[in-house]
């Protein structure tokens, strides 16, 4: 056996004392604000007063929060992050080996829990300020599913109702993903349904549709204004959520710190931009501050390329048109990627904060190919051991090309990676990839000029 692990360690866990017990807010240390999110209606920023319609009050406290560089967290969500954290930050020493790398790459991974991704860190902190405030429940949309499960974990947990509107294709495709949900006790309805004013709108006027994560958000917005003791909860995106993810950089950084390493780039995959925003935190913190300096690489599908093709402007955040306007790299809220993506990361829009630093030039982007990078799946999977969320392939395929890149030129460089979640809800997608079904799909510039006409 070649494959003999060196003399640093392959894994490096943080004890309980030395994890984080305060989240980062990384607006604090930008000098150029990501841009307010406006009214629809009068195109004047949201105030508190009008957020809280929508949101918990404490969350919305945070989500407007640009000065408070850290926030404690409170010690109920530190107990909850015990069952599941420190994740690992891990050596993948296997796959250097079978790249034949000279670069040294390290991942943070967060599959290590029931939900099977790094969203509970958020969704436990939003479940408790709103039990806190006296709730009785929130609502949420889902695609996938991976935010719906960590969202019912999380409120079983806290003891408050959880309803979810998940996409419809996902709620089909997935009914395994379905029944976990149902397991914490949350209630499941496929998207767009009967039950909401905005989900019988979209049924009349595309009678069949599989759904959208846009059309499922305005579903369950409109379930939350219109029932009394609740609120609306999201997954990616908002300002708070990637104040909750900065746990993982947080941490991440702590480990390197004990190894003594410097990352020379740091990659994750963009959905909406929570663990890319969470990981990156510290980092561009350091950078921000004229401490240290970091590449910083956002990878997503070229069949959904808002970072990589889409506009930097206000958008809606969902298809009903029913939350805030957002400043963002968007594809425009009626953009859906085609239906033979199987990859996740497919929401229109970008968070702000990740929009406004790419619009800076701190941000680097690069889109793959779906197939490409079930490929970089596989290769990971049969290397490293763990099966990766298609979502999570993004960043491994980004890092082996970037290892590969070292290989060429003979640069020792150091990269770290986001590994957000396992892939075992995913194998249908998988096995498209294997039985050679999966074919890739870039939108041509007419597509994407086409969502681009409904940017408001
Ligand atoms: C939701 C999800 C993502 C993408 O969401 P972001 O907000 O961009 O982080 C990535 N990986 C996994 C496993 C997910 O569940």
């Amino acid at each position: 056996m070649s494959k003999q692990i060196p003399e640093v360690p392959y894994k490096t866990y943080l004890t309980e004392d030395e994890l984080p017990k305060a989240w980062y807010n990384l607006r604090a240390d930008m000098k150029s604000k990501p841009a307010p999110l406006l009214n629809p209606a009068t195109k004047q920023p949201m105030t508190a007063a009008e957020l809280e319609a929508v949101f918990c009050s404490e969350l919305v406290s945070q989500e407007l929060d640009n000065d408070t560089a850290l926030i404690p967290i409170p010690g109920e969500i530190l107990d909850f992050y015990k069952m599941y954290r420190p994740s690992p930050l891990v050596r993948a020493y296997f796959l250097e080996k079978a790249l034949d790398t000279p670069a040294k790459i390290y991942y943070k991974f967060e599959g290590n829990n029931t939900s099977g991704s790094h969203k509970l860190n958020s969704a436990i902190a939003q479940a408790y300020y709103a039990k806190k405030q006296g709730l009785k429940g929130v609502t949420t949309e889902t695609g996938a599913g991976q935010w719906g499960t960590a969202l019912s974990m999380a409120c079983a947990y806290v003891g408050l109702d959880c309803r979810v509107y998940m996409v419809k294709i996902s709620y089909e495709q997935k009914p395994f993903r379905r029944e976990v949900m149902r397991v914490y006790g949350a209630s499941v309805t496929p998207s767009p349904s009967m039950e909401t004013a905005v989900g019988r709108a979209i049924l009349a006027a595309h009678p069949g549709t599989g759904g959208s994560l846009g059309c499922a958000i305005s579903e369950a917005v409109e379930d939350a204004v219109s029932h009394e003791g609740y609120r609306y909860v999201l997954g990616s995106v908002l300002n708070q959520v990637l104040l909750h993810q900065s746990v993982l950089g947080l941490e991440a950084k702590a480990a390197l710190d004990k190894l003594g390493v410097k990352p020379d780039v740091i990659i994750g995959c963009a959905g909406g931009g929570s663990n890319l925003g969470g990981l990156i935190a510290p980092f561009m913190g350091e950078k921000l501050r004229g401490e240290a300096d970091y590449r910083f690489l956002a990878v997503e599908p070229a069949s959904c390329p808002s970072l990589t093709r889409g506009r930097f402007a206000y958008d809606f955040c969902d298809t009903g048109h029913v939350c805030p306007l957002a400043k963002m790299y968007t594809l425009g809220s009626d953009f859906i990627p085609s239906p033979n993506h199987a990859g996740g990361l497919r929401y229109h829009g970008m968070s702000p904060v990740l929009s406004e630093l790419r619009h800076q030039g701190l941000l680097e982007a690069r889109a793959y190919e779906q197939t490409s990078v079930f490929a970089a799946a596989e290769l990971f999977a049969r290397a490293e051991g763990t099966l990766p969320a298609p979502e999570s392939s993004h960043a491994i395929k980004g890092a082996i090309d970037e290892a590969l890149r070292c290989r060429e030129t003979g640069e020792e460089k150091t990269i770290l990676f986001g590994l957000t979640g396992t892939g075992y809800f995913d194998l249908k997608a998988y096995e498209q990839f294997h039985s050679g079904t999966m074919t890739d799909f870039i939108p041509d510039d007419a597509a994407l000029e086409a969502g681009f006409a409904s940017l408001p």
